[in-house]
């Protein structure tokens, strides 16, 4: 499991934890008791969790009640709550945690889909709304370039887009996607502050689920939450 903390103002601060293959599957499937556990053993608090559809969808939880934010359609989510905790769930993709010193938070899921829909926007939008505060991010393990064959009409509309650092080549020299540059690209566009670009690739590091690589339909927890002290 990888670790983060940092103190926001007013006493309070901010845990991200994402979970590795050794701390088992985060995909949620119904009535997984297993899964709630394996949710435990990181944070014993209620967690919002999306069904992520790469899209740019945002969920503020503070709006709609937790009941409605489990689930829904939504690629990140927003609270200032602090009595639970909002995750993602990555194979490959990007897991993104922002917050602000005076205590939004969000979880952002980002693969090159969402992150061309405009995920990061939207998300740093929502918690502007809140917030007037610099935000904050922690970007998580994901593939690498080296692993990541990409089509070039796809690369060439995402390069004009996020700019030329997303071109990449794969290990055997095929044109290759680094999703992570357009992320980066993308929060600094944003104005946010970059804390940790954790770019351990999830495809040949060894220690995590890969559907590109390997088929894995396992996922990886990328969960963020508020500490009162
Ligand atoms: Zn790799």
């Amino acid at each position: 499991m990888r670790f983060f903390d940092r103190a926001l103002v007013n006493g309070r601060s901010i845990r991200v934890r994402s979970t590795e293959e050794t701390d088992g599957d985060f995909a949620h499937g119904d009535a997984d008791h297993d899964l709630e556990a394996r949710r435990r053993s990181v944070i014993d608090r209620p967690w919002v969790w999306l069904s992520q559809v790469h899209g740019d969808g945002c969920v503020d939880v503070d709006a709609v009640g937790f009941e409605s934010a489990c689930g829904a359609p939504a690629d990140s989510s927003v609270t200032r709550r602090t009595d639970l905790a909002l995750s993602i769930q990555t194979a490959d993709c990007i897991p993104i945690a922002l917050w602000s010193l005076d205590g939004v938070i969000a979880a952002v899921h980002a693969g090159w889909r969402g992150l061309e829909a405009g995920v990061i926007e939207t998300a740093t939008r929502s918690m502007r709304t809140q917030s007037s505060a610099p935000l904050h991010a922690y970007v998580g393990p994901s593939i690498g370039p080296e692993c990541y064959e990409f089509g070039a009409e796809d690369l060439d509309r995402l390069e004009a887009r996020f700019g030329s650092a997303v071109r990449a080549k794969t290990n055997d020299g095929q044109p290759a996607l680094d999703v992570r540059a357009g992320v980066i690209s993308e929060l600094l566009r944003n104005d946010v502050v970059i804390e940790v670009n954790d770019d351990v690739c999830t495809a040949c590091a060894g220690g995590f689920f890969s559907y590109r690589a390997r088929a894995d339909t396992a996922r990886h927890a990328t969960v963020i939450w508020i500490e009162e002290s």
